[in-house]
């Protein structure tokens, strides 16, 4: 039976939260080098150009690729016979938000979380956002994604009707994209949550961001060429890197789909940044 310290979680997710923050996804690098020969603005070139510049300094001088350091999320797949060893801690869900609240701190990485209304800052970013997967057997797996409130607030959900089919998801996606603008910081990754019930479309287009490596094509031709559709469409609406025009608005479309209600179509889009920080935790 497969055991788990919490103190090593704790340890691990300080760094990945500092790693996540300071060093680019290698593969969200070279979809930036890759579009820049198609990239026509002198603009969006420049644009892309400072995105590769940023990630170098953040790495080498261990500051924050951007200012706005995020939520702290994350996605835990846990198996019913993993064996956790507390070390001090009260549970998994107090470790992970340690290891938060001294990723962040010592980092000096921004915190982000605030009281809805009074707008009072936490002061330590959390709390954590935490979705839990319990599967079989003793797998243990922690994805860390950092979530810029920019591309966060541009994200959508339609509850659309069962007819509107694989085109009224396009043009959704498509106009969730235009709407959007240039607040979500482009080029951004564009997660499409398709099918599910009301909270939980909302849940896979958060997930589809989490496919690795980012920029891949979705395993069912189906969806593939779906993904591959949207893209073309959004990379000509003319927003281009950080809204200053061009071609290069997105660096992929992934999509995750679920069984639904013969009644229901629910779609939903979650927008995230060239800032897309996510790291995957190994045990
Ligand atoms: S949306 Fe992303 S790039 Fe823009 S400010 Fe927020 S974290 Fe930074």
């Amino acid at each position: 039976m497969k055991k788990i310290n919490l103190k090593e979680v704790k340890e691990k997710v300080k760094q990945a939260v500092q790693d996540a923050n300071f060093i680019i996804d290698k593969d969200l690098k070279k979809l930036v080098q890759s579009c820049l020969p198609a990239e026509e603005s002198p603009a969006g070139q420049e644009i892309l150009n400072q995105i590769l510049q940023n990630a170098d300094i953040a790495f080498a001088e261990k500051l924050a690729l951007c200012q706005d350091t995020g939520l702290a999320v994350f996605f835990v797949t846990m198996g019913e016979k993993l064996k956790l060893e507390y070390d001090g801690f009260k549970s998994l869900h107090d470790a992970i938000s340690q290891g938060a609240r001294e990723g962040y701190g010592e980092g000096y990485l921004r915190k982000s979380v605030c009281d809805p209304l009074s707008r009072k800052n936490s002061g330590d970013n959390t709390p954590v956002f935490i979705h839990w997967d319990v599967v079989a057997g003793d797998a243990f797996k922690i994805t860390f994604m950092a979530k810029g409130g920019g591309a966060e607030n541009m994200s959508a959900l339609k509850m659309m009707p069962p007819s509107a089919g694989a085109q009224g998801i396009e043009d959704f996606v498509v106009d969730t994209v235009l709407k959007a603008g240039p607040n979500p910081c482009p080029p951004t990754i564009v997660g499409v949550g398709i099918g599910g019930n009301f909270e939980t479309s909302a849940l896979l287009a958060k997930k589809a961001l989490l496919r690795q490596p980012v920029g891949s094509p979705h395993p069912e031709p189906l969806y593939a060429d779906m993904e591959k559709r949207i893209l073309e469409r959004i990379n000509k609406l003319g927003i281009g890197p950080m809204g200053l025009g061009g071609r290069t608005t997105s660096l992929a479309v992934h999509i995750v789909s679920h069984p639904c209600h013969i009644a229901s179509f629910p779609v939903a889009v979650n927008l995230n940044c060239h800032s897309h920080r996510v790291v995957e935790i190994d045990f």
